[in-house]
């Protein structure tokens, strides 16, 4: 591991004026994904900004009934914060399916949603990859690709997006608040991720530099229905192979609103709107929330190892759907 510089700002402008002072700066929250990445020599950041003493560790009810959560709250606390527990039990959900407890207690709000993805090809330095080095090739488009996506990929990456978090906030229209070298800015999770196109190395819209400093939850009294379903090869301390987080809304067996996001089908979390669109307004089944699933995957583009996710993802949907619609 090479070499670098430790810095602990005392506030958050100057976290950001360090970060655009130092081209080769990072933040570093938990730590728990970064410095793994800077021990295989992937990131070789020459400063570290740790955030994790900045005054971000909050949970606050906001006064239109939403959750502001600060970037550094770890993910154990927020799990268990008896609001979260209650009103978005997908969000509770989809934080215990992640990692392991100790893993938990370290990573932060922050660091979880900007965590790099979990391709092989990205972590192995001697392997051609055009997210970590542009212009290098994918080596993944024709190699191992199982766990990788099967939508809105290209042909310069195909890998999938890994926080089981960034895919429940994706399902509660979450807003972003980041603070710029410019300013704060607040931006809706849907706006945050990019789709990997030529630029694969640039995941997000935000800036470089930005610190994300919380996330902003709308108050959405459906979400008390909700849930987080997670498919993996191990029943904890491992990565999806699938999931899905969903919020369910029924008038009698009538969907009046339903929210609907997949986990480990593209390079980033996948809003699921025309499925919702085919499940509104009409009599709740499971073979309504099958035909949902179907419409949106029709438009996936299967790689070589992977065809499985989509009767996986279909299933999952069924059955997230289903026991919402009973409980
Ligand atoms: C063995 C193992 C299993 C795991 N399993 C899962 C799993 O099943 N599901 C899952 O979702 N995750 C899983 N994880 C990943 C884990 O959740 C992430 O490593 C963790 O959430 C990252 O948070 P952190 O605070 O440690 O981030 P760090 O490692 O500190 O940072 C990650 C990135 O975010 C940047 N950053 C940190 N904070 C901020 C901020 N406030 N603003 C802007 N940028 C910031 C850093 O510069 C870095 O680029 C696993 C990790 C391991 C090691
Ligand atoms: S899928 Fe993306 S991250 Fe993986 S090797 Fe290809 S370019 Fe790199």
């Amino acid at each position: 591991m090479r070499a670098f510089r430790y810095h602990r700002p005392a506030d958050v402008a100057e976290a950001v004026a360090v970060l655009a002072a130092e081209p080769q700066a990072a933040y570093l929250g938990g730590g728990t994904n970064l410095v793994d990445l800077m021990k295989l020599g992937v990131q070789r950041p020459d400063v570290l900004v740790d955030v994790t003493r900045l005054p971000l560790d909050t949970v606050e009810g906001l006064p239109d009934g939403g959750l502001r959560i600060g970037a550094t709250v770890r993910n154990s606390e927020l799990a268990a914060h008896p609001v979260v527990r209650r009103d978005y039990p997908v969000l509770a959900r989809a934080l215990l399916a992640a990692a392991s407890g100790q893993l938990r207690n370290m990573a932060t709000t922050g660091g979880n949603l900007l965590q790099r993805t979990r391709c092989v090809y990205f972590q192995d330095t001697g392997k051609a990859c055009n997210k970590r080095e542009p212009g290098s090739g994918c080596a993944a488009l024709h190699g191992q690709n199982r766990d990788l996506a099967v939508l809105d990929w290209s042909e310069q990456c195909v890998a999938t997006h890994p926080s089981d978090l960034a895919v429940a906030l994706a399902a509660l229209d979450t807003v972003v608040e980041v603070h710029e070298a410019d300013g704060p800015r607040d931006i809706p999770i849907a706006d945050v991720y990019r789709s990997p196109g030529t630029h694969p190395e640039r995941e997000t819209t935000l800036a470089r530099g930005a610190l994300i400093t919380a996330v902003r939850l709308p108050p959405l009294p459906a979400a008390r229905r909700s849930t987080y379903l997670k498919v993996r090869d191990r029943a904890s301390f491992a990565f999806a192979v699938g999931s899905v987080a969903a919020v369910l809304d029924l008038d009698g067996d009538v969907v009046r609103d339903v929210r609907l996001a997949y986990g480990a089908v593209a390079h980033r979390p996948w809003r699921a709107y025309r499925a919702e669109e085919e499940l509104r307004g009409r009599p709740f089944s499971p073979e309504l929330a099958a035909r949902a699933a179907d419409a949106e995957l029709a438009e996936a583009r299967p790689l070589r190892h992977n065809g499985f996710k989509l009767p996986l993802t279909r299933a999952i949907t069924v059955r997230a759907l289903t026991e919402l619609a009973s409980s």
